[in-house]
């Protein structure tokens, strides 16, 4: 059978399609072990479990609705909030939660005053080392953390975006961590401690607590994210150093003495002291915020040697009082002689504790400050430096510093200062870069890329020839330099140094994740799913299809008319789509995980890549500059950031803006030297007060918009205003949504209940407010939209929290060669929220509706009182909105890898993993696409319900 075209099966077929065909279409000779068969059993709850991909009782069959009966007494309290709404309503209408809603929701509180943790601790018996987390080529340019570890305390050092990310996928439970220092405050260093406070703090029940220390700067950090993290999260927090004010930065404080040494804590286990760096400055100058880094000093203490009872008994002594006074290092009197006995009579030799460095020297000029800061001198050993009784041997040094600058002369001169230390070199390097860190995330995109490269470009690995190596990074010739002196290596994922038992003092390697590359993946996906090959060879045929099939699909002449049948529309190519160009737009799905950052899925964040014309992100959660990075690779990410026209946010919850700060900071320096002009970044207002009082700390080189400045309303009152003061342009706002009484009608008939409250409150956000002060940005922004080809950028109010907005994005007209008007596509993102009148009519005939389906359908009472939407839900605002495509993202990450649905009504639907990326001119395949993704999991449909992902539902997604 040849291929047919959709738009001729809707002619020859007088049946109406249902998506228990959808393979219909294009599958030219099913063979008899085809993938009907496979789909069929794969939707059969009944099937028996085989190949679980984790050997955990937490792990359960999807289709159960345990859910809210686990989550006790908190959930009722939620659920009766949203029973009034609820009442009386039909099933058709959509509730929503008021109190979260309008901000008062008290889940997003920690549930108890944290207190910090009282443990019992034991010198002797532990277990100590540190480790590397997170280094290689998805953290290229974020510091990777160092885990201080003993039996009963934890601590970390640095946390950068992706340290959650990292921590779920090698079982390092970060609920256990105590204390967490910053080597320095910026994105690079403490880009993942919003979302890791937020993480904690959800899973509060047994009072956690984490303690964050770092230099002055710290106090910026916190202050700016009191804007969005409940201040209870952030009480202890301790920074040292001379007080800044980032309006008239504070003075170099007096030459170092040994007293610039801070001790920070000092337990029977372990005494971490700082020691402050800043630039080396001649004269009267001042340090600026940021430019303060820290060396710490982590001393364990010096272990007594056994006693041993046979020389006491030598000695004249009998058991007793005296063996334990002895063992606490006092002399005594024999019983039997007439002689003193000193502990060293009786004990073993003494082990030295070890001891360990974290130096983190951002520039040369802090070098200089480094070589002279006299309190550090008592650990050097070199033959140059006086050794004395109180010399103190460091064991490990780890340096953070980039490559360049421990090449530099006078850093290799430090370094040569500690003797025989092993050195581990953690800085940025471009090593590693074969060795994806979240081996599970790279495991998937390896095989949807092998399904479908087309929509998963990114194979999840790369190789070193994508890579330019630049000057800067010669950290192999210093690493040459430094090992003829002493020992040094690179640091590795995981790499430990062992520092407790004394008998195990030094490197362990063992931990260190063995290489898988993709070709390995790819054979254990052929032996577990053997059909695999085939639905690779039938997902090609879809693309053949697209090309043959280019002069048979014709645009509807009226899209009103396909509306009224959502099934026609599926197959009718849309006339924005009409000859369009691969250049013209790719939608790529970044993160599509809700809450926080999980093993396979990543926060939000939608990069709209308009190719030469530049690109957007919608919503940025942390980790987003890395997911970039795995997409486009490290010189494509840095392009990608290069060419941002704009970033939109639509909320304020962290999952859809930690990431911000680092994007800003890298574009700043990848810009540096460059005229340009500050990003634009549109957003709610609470996101204003963060990005005001971060700024202190670290300038981002941008411009903020409040969203509400670009709903429809207040462009229109731009555009007149523009009029009215006859500036020079008098066309007529080209914004309009599709606003009619008519269609407000018919929503509200049919999709609503009538008079819910809901319709007063969710107006409150874009009531009117005087913009005028804003109209200078809505002329850059306005700009910048026509430099990427688009006509309007609009945000409208949605049902979420306060401040909450979803946005439309239209491309401009084009023109074809024959000298038709082409209209532009229309793309709309949901944000987070409930199903509500004013995103069904914002996505009126949108090309593609990118919608939020944190929940499955079972869970629409969770999907209430969350603010929330449920998949099904989704499906029906973009069916009723007539919209021509549907992409499902924002998952619960209670559903590890591929979310639970219903395939009965997702024939214009298709669900969104992370690095799916899709071009505007592949649309008309996307939901065809989908009954294979789940073939690819078939042996996967797992729900999560460990405890922490439960818990972490606490946490405002
Ligand atoms: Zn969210
Ligand atoms: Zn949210």
């Amino acid at each position: 059978m040849p291929y047919i075209s959709p738009n001729l099966r809707l002619l020859f077929s007088p049946l109406k399609p249902t998506l228990s065909s959808p393979l219909f279409i294009s599958i030219p000779n099913p063979k008899p072990s085809s993938l009907f068969t496979l789909l069929a059993s794969s939707s059969s709850s009944k099937r028996p479990r085989s190949v679980p991909y984790r050997d955990s009782l937490n792990l359960r069959r999807r289709n159960s609705s345990t859910f809210s009966e686990r989550k006790g007494r908190g959930r009722e309290v939620a659920m009766e909030e949203t029973a009034e709404e609820s009442r009386g309503s039909s099933s058709s209408s959509f509730g929503f939660n008021k109190r979260r809603a309008e901000g008062q929701d008290k889940s997003d509180r920690p549930k108890k005053n944290p207190q910090l943790k009282e443990r019992k601790l034991n010198p002797t018996n532990t277990i100590a080392y540190v480790q590397i987390l997170g280094t290689g080529m998805d953290t290229q340019d974020t510091s990777p953390s160092i885990l201080l570890f003993f039996d009963k305390q934890r601590f970390i050092f640095n946390a950068g975006e992706g340290l959650q990310r990292f921590c779920t996928e090698h079982k390092i439970k970060l609920s256990k961590i105590d204390h967490i220092f910053l080597s320095r405050v910026c994105s690079e260093t403490a880009g993942g401690l919003p979302g890791l406070l937020l993480t904690l703090a959800g899973m509060g029940e047994e009072g956690y607590s984490v303690k964050i220390w770092g230099p002055s700067d710290l106090d910026f950090l916190v202050g700016a994210m009191k804007s969005f993290i409940p201040h209870a999260t952030m009480v202890h927090t301790q920074s040292f150093g001379p007080a800044l004010t980032s309006d008239a930065a504070a003075t170099v404080p007096a030459p170092n003495k040994a007293s610039d040494r801070i001790v920070l804590v000092k337990d029977e286990v372990v005494k971490i002291s700082a020691v402050l760096l800043h630039p080396h400055c001649s004269g009267q100058s001042q340090i600026k915020p940021g430019e303060m880094s820290v060396v710490y000093i982590c001393e364990l203490p010096e272990l007594m040697g056994k006693f041993d009872p046979k020389k006491a008994a030598a000695l004249g002594l009998k058991a007793g009082p005296k063996y334990s006074e002895l063992q606490h290092g006092k002399s005594v009197k024999s019983d039997r002689l007439d002689i003193m006995v000193h502990p060293s009579d009786v004990m073993g030799p003494s082990v030295p504790g070890p001891i360990v460095f974290l130096v983190d020297c951002p520039t040369e000029s802090h070098v200089q400050e480094l070589l002279s800061i006299e309190c550090l001198s008592e650990y050097y050993t070199d033959v140059s430096s006086q050794l004395t009784e109180s010399t103190k041997v460091v064991n490990c040094v780890i340096h953070l510093s980039p490559a360049s600058v421990v090449s530099s002369p006078n850093y290799q001169k430090w370094i040569k200062k500690f003797g025989s230390a092993q050195h581990i070199m953690a800085g940025h390097e471009k090593k590693n870069l074969e060795v994806p860190i979240l081996k599970s995330s790279a495991r998937i995109a390896a095989r949807l890329n092998y399904l479908c490269p087309q929509f998963f470009p990114a194979p999840g690995f790369w190789s070193l020839q994508h890579l330019n190596y630049s000057a800067s990074d010669a950290l192999a010739s210093c690493e040459g330099l430094t090992s003829k002196i002493c020992e040094s290596i690179s640091a590795e994922n995981l790499l430990k140094f062992t520092l407790r038992p004394y008998a195990h003092l030094g490197l362990d390697r063992s931990h260190i994740p063995t290489l898988i590359d993709q070709s390995q993946v790819i054979d254990e996906l052929h032996s577990e799913i053997p059909e695999i090959a085939d639905a690779a060879e039938q997902v090609r045929h879809f693309w053949h299809g697209i090309k043959e099939s280019r002069e048979v699909l014709t645009p509807s002449k009226d899209d009103r008319v396909m509306i009224e049948e959502p099934w026609l529309t599926e197959n009718t190519l849309p006339s924005c789509l009409e000859n369009i160009r691969r250049d013209d737009l790719e939608i790529v799905l970044l993160g599509t995980g809700s809450s926080q950052p999980s093993k396979y899925r990543n926060v939000s964040s939608v990069h709209i890549n308009l190719y030469s014309k530049g690109s957007l992100l919608l919503d940025c959660g942390e980790g987003t500059l890395g997911q970039l990075k795995r997409r486009y690779g490290v010189d494509g990410a840095d392009n990608a950031i290069r060419n941002l026209k704009c970033v939109w946010i639509s909320h304020i919850h962290a999952d859809h803006h930690t990431g911000l700060a680092r994007v800003l900071a890298l574009r700043r320096d990848l810009l540096r030297g460059v005229p340009h002009e500050p990003l634009l970044v549109i957003g709610p207002r609470q996101l204003k007060r963060f990005l005001d009082a971060y700024q202190r700390l670290e300038d981002l080189d941008m411009q903020f918009l409040d969203c509400r400045s670009t709903t429809e309303a207040s462009w229109d009152a731009f555009e007149s205003n523009k009029e009215s003061n006859n500036d020079g342009s008098s066309q007529k706002s080209p914004i309009h949504l599709n606003v009619n009484n008519e269609s407000m009608q018919d929503i509200n008939g049919t999709l609503f209940s009538r008079g819910s409250q809901m319709q007063s409150y969710w107006r409150k956000p874009g009531s009117p407010v005087d913009h005028s002060a804003a109209y200078p940005f809505l002329k850059s922004l306005k700009k910048v939209l026509g430099e990427a080809g688009l006509e309007a950028l609009i945000s409208f109010p949605v049902v979420h929290c306060p401040q909450a907005f979803g946005i439309v994005l239209k491309a401009a007209e084009r023109v074809n060669s024959v000298g038709k008007v082409i209209p532009g596509w229309k793309i709309v993102y949901s944000g987070d929220t409930r199903p509500c009148p004013e995103l069904v009519d914002a996505s009126r005939g949108a090309t593609v509706l990118i919608h939020e389906a944190t929940f499955e359908d079972g869970l629409v009472e969770e999907a209430i009182a969350r603010n929330h939407s449920t998949t099904k839900e989704a499906i029906e605002v973009g069916n009723s909105a007539g919209a021509y495509r549907i992409i499902l993202t924002h998952f619960s990450q209670r559903y590890p890898k591929i979310p639970v649905f219903d395939e009965t009504h997702m024939h214009k639907t298709c669900i969104a993993f992370d690095m799916m990326s899709i071009n505007i001119a592949d649309l008309p395949v996307l939901p065809k696409v989908l009954p294979y993704l789940k073939l690819l999991f078939r042996n996967e449909m797992l729900v999560d319900e460990s405890d922490d992902v439960i818990d972490s539902l606490g946490v405002a997604s």
